[in-house]
C-alpha cells in the first residue's frame, strides 16, 4: 500500500527538531489553547521528582455539540518515556482537531500527551524513580504520576480510554483490546485506518501474547486502565506503532486510528443509546 492514496492528512516528511524540554514541547499547544474556543490547557497537576517540580500536562478538547451528553474519552501518551511517538502524534492530533473540530463532534477529549515527564526528559522507559509506571495502576502505587493519573481516571469517569505506545520489537502496527465488549469492534476500524499508512503486525504472537489480525486481548497487570470496580466498563484500547518507520508516518497512523475510533464509537452510541 502506498501512502499516496490515503485520505489522511500527512504532515511534511522533512525532519523536525524534537524538543526534549517539556516547556518547548507544549508551547505550540499552549499557543493554540490561548485563543481556541475548544482547547483548554490545565497546568495544575504537579509533582516533585529529584528535587524538581514537574507538571503532568493535561488538555481538554471540547468538540462541537453532538446533541447528547458529551462522550468522555481519555487519550494517554508517553507513559514510557522512551516512546515519544505517541506524544508527538497527540500534538499533531490536537492540531488536526483544532483545525477540523467536526472530527471530535459529540466528544469531550481529555488529553495527556506526557504521562511520564521525567522519563520523557531523560529518554528512558522508566520514571526517574526507576519505575515502569505502566505496571503500577490500581496497586496502591506511591508514584506521584500514577496517583495523578488515577485521580483523573476516577474523576473523569471515561466512556473510553486510549493509550499510545511504541513497540521496538514489532514490524507492524497493532492494538490491544480491553474493557467493554464492544472494544473489539472499535479496534478493527482503527487498524484498518492505520494500515493505509503502516502495515499491520499479522504475527500469531505479539509481545508474548496470542494475536489475531494485529489484535491482542491480554495485557500486563498494572497497566493504565479504568478503576477496577467501574461498571459498565469503558472501552480500552492500546495502539502500538512499530519504532522503525519515519516519524511522520507513525504520527499519521496514530492520527488516522484515533479518528477512526472516534467516528466508530459515535456511530455505536447513535445506534445503541442503551449499550
Ligand atoms: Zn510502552
Amino acid at each position: 500500500m502506498t501512502i499516496a492514496d490515503n485520505p489522511v492528512q500527512i504532515s511534511s516528511p522533512k525532519p523536525r527538531v524534537r524538543p526534549r524540554s517539556l516547556a518547548d514541547l507544549l508551547a505550540p499547544l499552549d499557543r493554540i489553547a490561548a485563543h481556541s474556543p475548544s482547547l483548554i490547557a490545565n497546568h495544575e497537576a504537579r509533582f516533585e521528582a529529584g528535587g524538581r517540580s514537574y507538571e503532568l500536562p493535561r488538555y481538554l478538547f471540547v468538540g462541537p455539540c453532538g446533541g447528547d451528553t458529551p462522550i468522555r474519552v481519555g487519550i494517554f501518551a508517553g507513559i514510557h518515556g522512551d516512546e515519544p511517538e505517541g506524544t508527538y502524534a497527540m500534538i499533531q492530533f490536537i492540531k488536526l482537531i483544532e483545525s477540523k473540530p467536526e472530527l471530535a463532534t459529540g466528544y469531550c477529549l481529555s488529553l495527556y500527551p506526557v504521562c511520564n515527564p521525567t522519563g520523557f526528559e531523560a529518554g528512558t522507559r522508566l520514571s526517574r524513580a526507576g519505575r515502569d509506571l505502566n505496571r503500577e495502576f490500581w496497586r496502591n502505587s506511591t508514584e506521584p504520576e500514577v496517583r495523578l493519573l488515577q485521580a483523573e481516571l476516577v474523576s473523569r469517569s471515561f466512556h473510553g480510554i486510549i493509550s499510545l505506545h511504541t513497540d521496538d520489537t514489532s514490524d507492524g502496527f497493532y492494538g490491544v483490546v480491553g474493557g467493554a465488549t464492544l472494544t473489539k469492534h472499535l479496534v478493527e476500524p482503527a487498524l484498518r485506518a492505520a494500515e493505509k499508512i503502516l502495515s499491520r503486525n499479522q504475527r500469531p504472537v505479539i509481545d508474548g501474547f496470542p494475536a489475531r489480525n494485529g489484535i491482542i486481548h491480554e495485557a500486563y497487570d498494572g497497566m493504565l486502565s479504568a478503576p477496577p470496580r467501574v461498571r459498565p466498563r469503558p472501552f480500552e484500547i492500546i495502539l502500538e506503532t512499530p519504532k522503525a518507520p519515519p516519524e511522520y508516518l507513525k504520527e499519521a497512523a496514530f492520527a488516522a486510528s484515533l479518528q477512526a475510533i472516534l467516528a466508530e464509537y459515535r456511530r455505536f452510541i447513535a445506534y445503541a443509546p442503551n449499550l
